[in-house]
């Protein structure tokens, strides 16, 4: 049975990679569509506004605790959220999946010749995983009909978007393609690509990469700002989370 923990109105899959992994394999063994969304504080922050992205969030089929703000707001919370899942880490253990069982995969989204690198890297290390296309992130609106098609027709096991969020948890959820599981990826297109480094282990395991990430990319200063004021709110709502 599902378990799920509500932090700040969001229910987040009570889950360790391995059960995620698992959850994943289940949906590939059905032949319908599975959504899978990665939120982090941000996420969860920019939700709190967004309620389309909240309910398309409370959708999802899994949907992982992508940051280490979330296991700290479900101690703060008094409940369960066994570690930080990120998505790049199940993105990885999707593509084995993908290599040892020879299925297929679309990629959607990142700059031009980005998904097109992340791909070619992709294709390096998995030789076995059918790529059944690629398409940047940047098209017109009426480009738009063109790649559901496209993707429609080709019918990949797994769709990876990377449009951004909440681009693109609006972009799956309204589209409702015929693949048995898309997942938003974000950035994990850019980290493929070779263009955005990954915090080394060390950082990793002490869930500081967000502190690597600020040395790295300063600018990004305002939107990690949201981290401390995620966990004040969470502190502010536990009573009436609670009821
Ligand atoms: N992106 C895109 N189209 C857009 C907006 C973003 O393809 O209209 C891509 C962007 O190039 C990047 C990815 O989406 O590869 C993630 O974007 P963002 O930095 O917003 O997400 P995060 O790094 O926080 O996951």
């Amino acid at each position: 049975m599902r378990e799920t923990e509500k932090i700040m109105g969001i229910s987040i899959d009570r889950v360790n990679m391995e059960e995620a992994y698992n959850r994943f394999k289940m949906f590939m063994g059905k032949n319908k569509l599975h959504t899978i969304y990665t939120p982090n504080t941000e996420i969860i922050m920019m939700a709190q506004h967004d309620y389309e992205l909240k309910e398309i969030l409370n959708t999802g089929d899994l949907v992982i605790p992508d940051g280490i703000g979330l296991v700290y707001a479900s101690k703060i919370l008094g409940k369960q959220l066994k570690e930080r899942v990120t998505g790049v880490d199940l993105m990885t253990r999707i593509l084995q999946y993908c290599n040892k069982e020879e299925r297929s995969i679309f990629i959607l989204g990142g700059k031009p010749g980005i998904a097109e690198l992340a791909t070619k890297n992709i294709t390096k290390v998995f030789p076995q995983i059918e790529i059944k296309g690629v398409r940047d992130g940047y098209f017109k609106e009426e480009e738009e009909q063109c790649i559901i098609d496209t993707i429609n027709t080709l019918e990949p096991d797994v769709l990876f978007v990377a449009l951004g969020v909440p681009r693109q948890e609006k972009w799956i959820n309204k589209h409702h393609l015929k693949v048995r599981v898309a997942m938003g990826v974000g950035g994990s297109i850019d980290i493929w690509a070779g263009t955005v480094k990954r915090a080394p282990i060390f950082f990793q395991r002490l869930g500081l990469e967000w502190l690597y990430r600020l040395f790295k990319e300063p600018w990004r200063y305002r939107r990690m700002a949201v981290l401390p004021k995620f966990l004040i709110n969470v502190i502010i709502n536990k009573n009436r989370q609670r009821d």
